[in-house]
């Protein structure tokens, strides 16, 4: 990337935007604009309709949302409307909005699940002029007809893919269905699969097209190590490692709200301070985990894939994947909660050897650096326990009492006895469990798999069979996408009651606008 500032576009004055949003640019902190703001917001600053592919991390939030901000008309109403996957998106993006917008004197309110109805509609009707909202409580308002003037005309899918994996296509075709067809439609996702294009050809007209390259993740700075395991030592595999790195935070996820439950309480036993974090949670309940985990109360957040999107938590040194992720858009997302700022940050994925295929197939796509390595043994992590405390007993300031204490006694005992006395004390502190040898070492495992048995016989989807077959708690992927659509919409108490609506007649694709 080149650092010329006469070239239009490397710094935020060149696009034109308004003193206002100049201002509010410059307190967030933004400097030079990310690759993705350089190239969509031209685009996005002169109406067209914008297919963007680029990750969490990229920027993209204000790469949409400047352009947008400084195109609104202050006394119109509602005029831009973000869709988000997940609440916790929503939330995220409405900030970043409110913060950057916040001297044009922009009002933003966000709308979703498990939150009042009467204040998300108030603030609509109050002339807010940015909705930021996932789907299933939008749509909700929609067809109760409860938001009065909502006609925005900047219209953002944003993390689009993630929508449609969380099977929110029918609610979005039904949403459109209310939009004004004269709008500019912007579509961000990760990945490009058929089913976003094909939505893109629905609702955005002769869209532009960007896109930031995948090596521009920055997963540079992240360890990423796979110990091979059996399916029963899931549990202890966990406890091994925590016990081994001492995270100052991490989070470690699960396939399922069970599974998350489960580990969280084994854990919460083991005397780890832990919570959950997964669809079934109130807002009040997700927000208080949250905060906590900000606080430094807990240390150890487990969650399912879908309700730690978007999430961004400081000094989360350590993620663990329970299982192997599904795809590798999962494992970046993943692992892409640590190492954030220019910190270093671990990432460790469990995996059995029935999904050695899939796991090569994983570091072909994802194209990361991800090693085998043996977990710790016990005798290993008690060593690097006793190495932590010695480091802390020699950094340890001298207690006003200790030299008169230690006197007393060494006139009983000798000093020497004295001194591996008080150690011992200490060392009997360091208990750790689960048996001395957990998952295969360098001479039980070779990566490169026996050749295939038998084609045909649905090799390229055994993973998931051989996976889930061999899991006492474990889901489909249906079940995975159904907890995520659940999860946006829970609060709405809509889940059964729409099932067949977004049929009604505005399924029927429409192209909007003729230009
Ligand atoms: P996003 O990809 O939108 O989730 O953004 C990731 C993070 O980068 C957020 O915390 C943004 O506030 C921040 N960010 C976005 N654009 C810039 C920029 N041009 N300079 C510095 N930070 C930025």
């Amino acid at each position: 990337m080149t650092t010329n500032h006469t070239e239009p576009g490397n710094d935020f004055q060149s696009f034109g935007f308004r003193p206002e949003l100049l201002s509010g640019i410059a307190e967030a902190g933004f400097q030079t604009p990310s690759p993705i703001q350089r190239q969509a917001m031209p685009l996005v600053l002169e109406g067209k309709d914008l297919i963007a592919q680029a990750q969490t991390g990229t920027g993209k939030t204000a790469a949409y949302g400047l352009p947008c901000l400084n195109r609104i008309e202050i006394k119109e109403g509602m005029q831009v409307l973000v869709l988000t996957p997940t609440r916790e998106l929503a939330l995220q993006v409405s900030d970043e909005l409110y913060r950057l917008g916040k001297n044009l004197g922009i009002k933003t309110t966000t709308i979703y699940g498990g939150a009042s109805y009467s204040k998300q509609i108030s603030q609509v009707t109050k002339g807010a002029q940015v909705a930021v909202a996932t789907p299933g409580r939008l749509l909700d308002l929609l067809k109760g007809k409860e938001l009065k003037n909502f006609k925005p005309t900047m219209v953002v899918l944003d993390e689009a893919d993630e929508m449609l994996d969380m099977g929110f296509l029918e609610d979005i075709e039904s949403i459109f269905g209310f939009l004004p067809e004269e709008r500019q439609t912007l579509l961000f996702s990760a990945t490009m699969p058929d089913a976003i294009k094909k939505l893109a050809s629905r609702y955005l007209d002769h869209p532009a097209h960007v896109k930031i390259a995948a090596t521009e993740k920055s997963s540079k700075n992240i360890e990423q190590v796979y110990y091979v395991i059996d399916e029963q030592e899931r549990d202890n595999a966990v406890v091994r490692v925590l016990d081994y790195e001492n995270p100052f935070k991490a989070i470690i996820f699960t396939k399922t709200k069970k599974e998350a439950d489960d580990l969280k309480t084994n854990l919460g036993f083991k005397g780890y301070a832990v919570e959950a974090l997964h669809g079934d949670l109130s807002q009040k309940q997700r927000e208080s985990v949250l905060k906590s985990l900000h606080d430094g109360r807990i240390k150890i957040l487990v969650a399912t894939d879908v309700a730690a999107r978007g999430l961004d938590v400081k000094d989360l040194s350590l993620v663990i994947n329970f299982h192997l992720p599904f795809d590798s858009e999962s494992y970046t997302h993943r692992i892409g909660r640590t190492g954030r700022a220019g910190k270093s940050g671990k990432a460790v994925t469990f995996v059995t050897t029935r999904e050695s295929r899939a796991l090569l197939r994983l570091k072909g796509t994802s194209g990361t650096e991800l090693t085998f390595a043996a977990l710790p043994t016990k005798k290993e992590v008690q060593a690097r326990r006793h190495q932590d405390f010695l480091t802390k007993i020699l950094e340890t300031e001298i207690h006003a009492d200790a030299e008169a204490l230690f006197q007393t006694l060494c006139e009983k005992e000798g000093k020497e006895a004295v001194s591996l006395k008080i150690l011992s004390q200490i060392l009997d502190k360091v208990k750790i469990s689960g048996p001395e040898k957990i998952g295969k070492h360098p001479s039980e495992w070779n990566e490169t798999p026996p050749p295939s048995k038998k084609r045909g016989s649905g090799g390229g989807d055994r993973r998931r069979g051989g996976g889930r077959s061999n899991s006492s708690n474990s889901s489909s992927s249906s079940s995975y996408r159904g907890e995520g659509r659940r999860e946006s919409s829970s609060g709405s108490g809509r889940s059964g009651k729409d099932g067949g609506s977004g049929s009604k007649g505005g399924t029927k694709p429409h192209r909007f606008r003729n230009k």
